[in-house]
């Protein structure tokens, strides 16, 4: 009996353009435990669809092959039947063709003058050089099903849309130009990757392609295990640098030459690295000086959105929806406060959260953060949308330092692993004290948890909801008393070196 011919989609083909030993992997192991896709993917997926379907009242009128989405031969039967209703929508979404054994849905297919325009809508920011092969393989296979396409476009979030006016949250831009020029490969491509898959598993070498233009699911299949201190555990060190070394015959911090001439950053982690223990500049003791009591310590946790709800918020704009914040107070010693935004998700949460916050940091002299940065980004935007608090706010913003660049700066300890992030330093400077106990145990999961909590808690049972609620403040609680105690124990170890002379 012949055997079924293997047929590509979109996302195969953009799988197999990047790796085809990734498209092999993806076609013959569907079922492959890394192909099941996280949270942090999974909201990227939901937001996607979300941004989808609203990008279709931008272009209205149109006809959608609502079908399941692996009804695949169905749905390409469908759009045949639209493409011949009389009169014709001036609009089909979900059109779905196959041509080249290769299926391709169109977001949204607009009937012109003299032909078709594809749109394909994209959940992001900016027209990406990725788009372009994903709009490519999409005219291919509609042209070889028959169809003139005249045009296309990527239909993508625009970063100068500000809710509550939606009138301009996609940009359009015509991208017709440079996917004819991709479109020259596309047939051998294709040709390739079927040849590809009739085969054995293909050898293909690990590189850059491995992270471009996304993070590629089987990274632990072919990346090697590196050793402990590898030299791309250096801090931020660039690929080719890391390439220099291994030609050079380093593998890890170990194999270093002494003479080497190294930043000071890298400088101080191969001694720390090599020596087997913690190395502290004695400049830390003046740069501790800029942490006068009474101090602050805060940190917010944000929700980001692909279509913006609350006034003034653009697309994925991070917007505060919590904090901690431990204060040293005359009197009371050190107090902690915070606040966690309850829902619905219509409802803003910055007023509240901006006034609790100006309260909270009132008799501070300085308001520490880690990778401040962030913090000073949130505190702006709440002072944009709390004007009644902006003076306040405003004080805020320019009382914040940063504990990052003291440790980065000053401290390095080999467990370190060439990371300054908090949960990196944290159990290395107090030993005993990490993240593993809470329920919630880093950012993103934070992140989509608040999402959770705003947007959809009213659908948890109390008992969830209140659950929920303690893991997301124990979370934002741990962080700030991180940076209490990582700066104390800062202070403990100047103190050391200072009987030490
Ligand atoms: S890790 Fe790299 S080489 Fe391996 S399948 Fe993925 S992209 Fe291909």
């Amino acid at each position: 009996m012949a055997r079924e011919p293997l047929r590509l989609s979109k996302s195969r083909f953009l799988a197999g353009l990047q790796c085809h030993k990734q498209l092999w992997w993806r076609v013959h192991e569907p079922d492959a435990p890394e192909l099941v896709p996280d949270a942090g993917h999974r909201n990227i997926l939901n937001q996607g669809n979300e941004v989808g379907r609203k990008a279709r009242e931008y272009v209205p009128g149109g006809t959608l092959v609502d079908l399941p989405f692996h009804q695949f031969d169905n749905k390409v039967a469908r759009t045949r039947e639209v493409l011949q209703c009389d009169p014709a929508p001036p609009a089909i979404y979900e059109a779905t063709f196959l041509a080249d054994e290769t299926y391709a849905a169109v977001d949204i297919l607009e009937r012109g003058p003299r032909g078709y325009g594809l749109v394909e809508v994209k959940a992001t920011n900016s027209l990406k050089p990725e788009h372009l092969p994903d709009v490519a393989i999409q005219v291919h296979v509609l042209r070889r099903a028959g169809l003139p396409v005249e045009r296309a476009e990527v239909m993508h979030l625009n970063r100068d849309c500000r809710y509550p006016d939606l009138g301009n949250l996609f940009v359009r831009e015509d991208v017709s130009a440079p996917v004819e020029g991709v479109l020259l490969g596309v047939s051998d491509e294709l040709a390739a990757q079927h040849r590809m898959l009739e085969g054995s598993l293909p050898d293909v070498p690990i590189g850059d392609h491995c992270s471009r233009p996304h993070d590629c699911p089987f990274i632990d299949r072919c990346w090697p295990k590196l050793p402990l201190h590898h030299v791309s555990s250096l801090y931020r060190i660039e690929r080719k640098q890391v390439l220099e070394y291994e030609a050079d015959g380093y593998a890890t911090l170990y194999d270093l030459p002494s003479d080497l001439e190294l930043s000071a950053i890298h400088a101080r982690q191969v001694r720390a690295v090599t020596a087997g223990r913690m190395v502290v500049e004695p400049a830390l003791t003046k740069a501790l000086a800029a942490f006068p009591s009474p101090l602050a310590f805060l940190d917010f946790e944000t929700v980001s959105l692909a279509i913006p709800r609350w006034n003034g918020c653009r697309p994925w704009q991070n917007v505060p929806v919590q904090f901690s914040c431990h204060v040293e107070e005359r009197g009371r010693g050190l107090v902690h406060h915070e606040w966690l935004a309850d829902g619905p998700g219509d409802r803003d949460p910055r007023p509240a959260l901006a006034e609790a916050l100006v309260a909270a940091c009132a008799g501070a002299r300085r308001i520490v953060a880690y990778y401040a940065s962030f913090e000073r980004e949130c505190v702006r935007q709440l002072a944009a949308a709390v004007p009644r608090l902006a003076p306040e706010l405003e004080r805020i913003e320019r009382r914040l330092v940063d504990l990052l660049p003291l440790i980065r700066n000053y401290v390095y300890h080999p467990d370190f692993g060439g990371s300054f992030s908090i949960k990196r330093t944290l159990p290395a400077l107090v030993p005993g004290l990490s993240y593993a106990d809470l329920k919630i145990r880093e950012g993103e999961t934070a992140t989509l948890e608040l999402m959770r909590l705003l947007f959809t808690g009213d659908e948890l049972p109390p008992g969830a909801r209140a659950d929920l609620r303690e893991a997301l403040l124990r979370y934002c609680e741990r962080d700030t008393w991180a940076m209490v105690r990582m700066l104390e124990q800062l202070r403990g170890l100047v103190a050391q070196q200072l009987e030490l002379f």
